[in-house]
């Protein structure tokens, strides 16, 4: 069990690796695993019906409706799903998967990713809906923070008739009356809608920490993602007819079973999203990053319906780049990384140049651009002026930079926060863990374990608590503003209040000192700090 001390520092430094690239080092792969013992059966059809029989015996379950819960909470709609399943994951090393179906990923489409819509029966939960209600909020931001997915709560539509026959949303929340204990259970996005629904425990009984744990894991579902636990130790990446897999075994995270052989701490019992899962969700849904602007204002967008970035000219918006994992702009100069965990580009004005090998994630970093190793999970900077990439740390769950600073947090979120000493790859702890990090202006802030506040950086290990729960937060300059829990209204701290600046909107976004905001239809608009306005910069 880790604990509190200074020993936290050694999972950031890493060996002092001068790499000139990003290439993958093969053999390197993350933390070790338990080897599962060799199966001593021999591979007859009756032994493997009977390694089947055995595996549904534990983890299948039959369900009212005659569909079957696999593991606890992944419903599948006959059998052969079943089976098929079964099949696919003996000693398969990957991690982060998204479930497939007919040789297809069982994902959200473009249109769709950006509205997952759900109601709640608020009958179900009784003195406990208002609750369910900021957790699902809660764990919803985690996900959005991580990839360009959108979950919406069409409060509206909380009544009676908020079921498995409503088709004005993806999914009805309910509560399964059979279920005890932490159990819950999520449909994939493939599934049709009466079979795609969220259904839940005795959340009365959970702690908070519980809740957002549970909620994390199965929206992970929603997202299309399988069990990790499923799989074994490695970066194998082994495609399989039920998933696809989308980052190597990190023994973590939201989608692993913590009571699973692999799991790497057995002290920590909760769910949370991982560097991994960051990664993974990139890979396949996109960085959340929309919206971006250089030093001298030019805005670049990514468009919704093709994924195509877009750079505001004057009044017309000028094709650039086609999709892309993540974009982002450092000063005035425009970075990318091309689809799924591919590796980082550099725009130079009309066309695209590869900078490095492929990458989990990039992101701002200080005045540079960083990326992470998808191997290793280590950090590395890269040197626009000699296009050199230098390892300054090793794996973490997140990273932010405000304008002069980089910091983390440790690969179990709730375990340490870091901040970059600047040179080598030296870390020191300046606080606990924390769930997310806010960064883009001049002062880091972050979201506790349970995303009930948001805190900002005042120096040593001291971090002060300046406001609740949020859809999302950014910093801009030495300000930080936050989208309300349900995207009702942009908040700009004033020193010991948040002022509304504005209505509604989907995100927000911080980029080189400009404050921008995507709006519900998608149009984007850019805020004026001194004059309290807003401009309306249309949409690709
Ligand atoms: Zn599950």
């Amino acid at each position: 069990m880790q604990t509190m001390t200074h020993t936290r520092h050694r999972g950031w430094r890493t060996t002092t690796l001068a790499v000139t690239t990003m290439a993958l080092l093969l053999g390197a792969c993350g933390p070790e695993a338990t080897v599962p013992e060799a199966e001593t059966l021999t591979d007859t059809g009756a032994a493997t019906t009977a390694a089947f029989a055995a595996w549904s015996a534990k983890n299948v379950v039959t369900t009212e409706e005659g569909h079957f819960l696999v593991e606890g909470d992944m419903r599948m709609l006959d059998l052969a799903e079943v089976r098929r399943y079964w099949e696919s994951f003996t000693n398969n090393p990957n991690a982060l998967s998204v479930f497939r179906v007919g040789g297809a990923d069982a994902a959200w489409s473009r249109a769709d990713r950006e509205a997952i819509t759900y109601c709640i029966r608020p009958t179900d939960f009784g003195a406990d809906y208002d609750r369910v209600v900021e957790f699902m909020h809660r764990a919803a931001s985690g996900w959005e923070g991580a990839a360009n997915v959108k979950f919406v709560h069409l409060k509206a539509l909380d009544s009676s008739t908020c079921n498995r026959s409503n088709n004005l949303v993806k999914y009805n929340v309910e509560r399964n009356p059979t279920f005890t204990g932490l159990s819950a259970g999520m449909g994939f996005p493939t599934y049709s809608r009466p079979t795609r629904f969220l259904e839940l425990g005795p959340t009365s009984t959970w702690t908070d920490a519980e809740l957002i744990a549970v909620l994390t894991h199965e929206f992970g579902h929603a997202l299309g993602f399988v069990h990790e636990h499923d799989t074994a130790s490695g970066c194998g990446m082994v495609m399989t007819g039920s998933y696809r897999p989308l980052t190597c075994y990190d023994g973590r995270g939201a989608m692993h079973y913590p009571s699973m052989p692999g799991w790497l701490d057995p002290s920590r019992t909760l769910n949370f999203i991982s560097q991994r899962d960051v990664e993974g969700s990139q890979a396949l849904y996109e960085a959340p990053t929309n919206v971006l602007s250089t030093s001298s204002g030019t805005v670049y967008a990514r468009k919704r319906s093709t994924g195509d970035l877009y750079r505001r000219d004057a009044l017309v918006w000028t094709l650039v780049g086609g999709p892309g994992q993540a974009f982002v702009a450092v000063g005035n100069t425009l970075y990318g990384q091309t689809p799924g965990g591919g590796y980082p580009v550099q725009f130079l004005g009309s066309s695209w140049v590869g900078i490095g090998g492929n990458a989990g994630q990039i992101f701002a970093c200080a005045g540079a651009l960083c990326a992470t190793d998808k191997v290793t999970g280590n950090v590395s900077r890269y040197n626009a002026a000699t296009g050199v990439w230098t390892v300054i740390g090793g794996p973490g769950s997140r990273f932010a930079a405000t304008t002069t600073q980089v910091f983390g947090l440790g690969p179990w979120q709730d375990d340490y926060t870091a901040l970059y000493s600047g040179a080598g790859s030296s870390w020191s702890v300046v606080g606990g863990g924390a769930s997310e990090l806010v960064g883009g202006g001049t002062k880091m802030y972050r979201l506790t374990n349970d995303k009930g506040l948001i805190q900002r950086y005042d120096g040593g290990s001291t971090w002060t608590s300046i406001g609740y729960s949020g859809r999302s937060y950014v910093a801009v300059g030495n300000d930080v503003y936050g989208l309300r829990p349900d995207g009702s209204f942009i908040m700009k701290f004033a020193g010991t209040v948040w002022n509304s600046i504005h209505g509604s909107a989907s995100r927000i976004f911080s980029s080189n000192g400009y404050l921008l905001a995507q709006n519900l239809d998608d149009t984007i608009e850019r805020y004026d700090p001194v004059t309290n306005t807003w401009t309306n910069l249309g949409k690709p």
